[in-house]
């Protein structure tokens, strides 16, 4: 009996897994626990051998798995984060999973929860139905997606330490993000950093005893505007990604009207395409920084801890990407390789050397929004196309090897 991918869609949206973002935010909905519970209880009902991971109190990656045939088999992961972005301002039921018109509505509907439901199917059907010859298929779910990719990071450590299922590093990885069925070899990383003005208060009846923090921040915030305008976006356009970009979402300054700013900050948020690094971009924005003569570089400071995510590469991953494309065509012809802007899991285990692709039913346009939603058509037909990967992955990388060599 195979599982209705659209019933198991619904229960996982109804199942509230919000990530706090950083903050100090505390409710039944908050953290990924009832859906790791929801995960294991399912693997068990289904006899899938699984186990948890902890990447820190509260909060667990879960990993199940198929064993391939024959052995020794590849082992192809599908990684799913368990996680949601918050649910405030949303103007429909968040966790209501109600389908209406071909429709599934909720958080985490398209991000990612309808695609997790989709690997699972995969899983369910490829424990049932035993292809063969297949790989070892593995099922991470896991957490902390949306702020730090340490869900992820965490699990690269089980094939690191080769703990069973991984005897070695998976030879594919398909990391879950709603592509519109498109297969992603290239996406965006980014760079976040606090840039701080240190300038001395003083009461303003005598402003010249002090040094104005918020004044000495203009000229640094518009020669960032100068530097995306005039330096990112005349660079060109990355084949699948185009073109890097910088922007500051957040200011903050001053503690009274009558008093002369001793602080100015900014957050600042760099997007990195692939093939640029952190420190290289961050270097080269300091050094056009230096050359304002406006800047006082003196009293400005960078704070780099904010958030770093690597870009995803083309490369060693088009061979998986052509093989997972040529299924994928089997039930929506006109799908293609694609880039895209947004980071994800991805590049944190591409880091490790396995290729990686990102893909998955729904759109981008309706992850994070206020009636976030999937279409039914195409959560079905994802699930049709990973369980097909599953049982022609051999077949595939076999004829892509012997092709190729
Ligand atoms: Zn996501």
């Amino acid at each position: 009996m195979s599982v209705d991918v659209v019933q198991l869609a619904q229960q996982l949206v109804a199942i509230p897994s919000v990530n706090p973002m950083g903050q100090a935010r505390t409710g039944p909905e908050f953290l990924e626990g009832r859906m790791t519970q929801f995960l294991e209880e399912l693997f068990r009902t289904w006899g899938v051998e699984h186990f948890r991971q902890e990447v820190e109190p509260g909060r667990e990656n879960i990993v199940a798995w198929v064993p391939g045939d024959p052995q020794p088999a590849p082992v192809l992961l599908y990684e799913v984060h368990q996680d949601t972005v918050p649910v405030d301002g949303m103007t429909i039921p968040p966790w209501g999973a109600q389908v209406r018109e071909g429709r599934l509505y909720g958080r985490g509907a398209a991000d990612v929860k309808g695609t997790m439901a989709a690997m699972l199917s995969a899983l369910h059907q490829t424990h049932t139905q035993r292809p063969s010859p297949r790989p070892t298929l593995v099922v991470a779910c896991t957490v902390n997606e949306e702020f730090g990719y340490t869900g992820a990071q965490k699990l690269c450590h089980l094939w690191q330490q080769r703990r069973e299922p991984f005897s070695a590093a998976p030879q594919a990885c398909v990391v879950a993000e709603p592509t519109q069925l498109h297969v992603v070899v290239a996406h965006k990383g980014a760079l976040r950093w606090k840039c701080i003005v240190h300038g001395k208060a003083a009461h303003t009846c005598n402003p010249d005893l002090g040094r104005n923090a918020i004044f000495a921040m203009a000229p640094v915030l518009l020669a960032l505007e100068r530097y995306h305008r005039e330096v990112l976006r005349q660079r060109p356009p990355h084949r699948w990604c185009g073109r890097p970009s910088l922007s500051v979402g957040i200011i903050q300054g001053g503690v009274a009207v009558n008093t002369v700013p001793d602080r100015c900050e900014i957050q600042v948020d760099r997007r990195l395409v692939p093939g640029e690094t952190a420190q290289q971009a961050l270097d080269d924005l300091l050094q056009y920084l230096s050359r304002q003569e406006d800047v006082d570089m003196e009293h400005l400071e960078h704070e780099h801890s904010l958030f770093t995510g690597d870009p995803l590469e083309e490369g060693p991953n088009l061979p998986l990407a052509q093989a997972l494309l040529q299924v994928c065509r089997q039930v929506v012809p006109d799908r293609d390789l694609a880039g895209v802007s947004y980071g994800t899991d991805a590049a944190v285990i591409a880091k490790t050397g396995v290729p990686c692709v990102v893909f998955g039913p729904g759109s981008i346009d309706q992850a994070h929004t206020q009636d976030e939603w999937i279409s039914l058509d195409q959560l079905r037909q994802g699930a049709e196309i990973l369980f097909r990967f599953v049982q022609q992955y051999c077949t595939l990388t076999a004829a892509g090897a012997s092709a190729s060599g």
